[in-house]
């Protein structure tokens, strides 16, 4: 089933129109993929859903219109922004910050358990439990902010270039534990990344924006195939 369909979305900042037509389904548990070059309104796709930014079209999640909600309405609806640049609380502890991810959550005795597996996830935190959000790696940062939309216990993560300013095997390790969570949380995922390899990983179909519109769109495999994705976004 359909979890996240847009349709001919469009969004402007001031006079100046970034999304002129954005359509893109995400299917329960499913993955997908936003990739284009800079500009080309990957982030403000993920702003429209959340509701960070006024959206034009069509929004639906779960089966009801959200365009127009604000970000504290999807969020309470289940849908978890991951921003670029992270977004962790930067006084606050790592323990903290999972502690804030959690705090729409009726269920409280269940989450002792989720961060534990939080800490399970990203062992790296782990050891950084209490130290405060500002003293991590670029790379736990980003463990902590995927670690605080899991508490959040979402049906939806949108997460912005998660490797972003990352080594690779630091970007690696952070997808190997987002492609685990995964599977074993069922959460859907829509994911921009400027590293389509590592997209390639993790999404089981992708869409290539380009200013501000779907210039292509299908599974990994056949993107994978294409020459103008190999020269575009594969290194050859
Ligand atoms: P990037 O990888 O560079 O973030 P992107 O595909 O995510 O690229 P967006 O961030 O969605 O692109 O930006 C699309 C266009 O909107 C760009 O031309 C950008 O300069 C412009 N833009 C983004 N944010 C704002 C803003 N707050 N005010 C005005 N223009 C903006």
């Amino acid at each position: 089933m359909t979890l996240l369909e847009l349709e001919e979305v469009t969004a402007s900042y001031g006079p100046v129109q970034v999304l002129e037509g954005v359509s893109l389904s995400v299917p329960e548990g499913g993955a997908v993929g936003i990739l284009g070059a800079n500009g080309a309104g990957k982030t403000t796709t993920l702003r429209a859903i959340s509701g960070m930014v006024r959206a034009g079209g069509r929004i639906r999640f779960d089966g009801r219109d959200i365009r127009g909600l604000g970000p504290d309405r999807t969020a309470a609806l289940g849908i978890a922004h991951v921003p670029e640049g992270r977004g962790t609380l930067t006084q606050l502890t790592v323990r903290e910050n999972l502690r804030v991810g959690a705090y729409l959550r009726k269920d409280r005795k269940a989450i002792p358990a989720d961060i534990d597996y939080c800490l399970d996830l990203f062992p790296q935190l782990k050891e950084r439990i209490g130290s405060q959000a500002s003293a991590l790696s670029g790379g736990e940062q980003q463990m902590l902010a995927v670690g605080r939309a899991f508490m959040a216990r979402p049906r939806l993560l949108l997460l912005d270039e998660a490797s972003l300013g990352l080594a690779p095997s630091t970007a690696k390790n952070v997808y190997d534990a987002i492609r685990r969570l995964r599977v074993e949380s069922g959460i859907a995922m829509l994911i921009v990344e400027q590293n389509a390899n590592l997209a390639f990983t993790l999404v089981d179909t992708a869409t290539v924006l380009e200013t501000g519109r779907n210039a292509l769109t299908g599974t990994s495999a056949e993107l994978k195939g294409m020459d103008e994705i190999r020269r575009a976004y594969l290194g050859g």
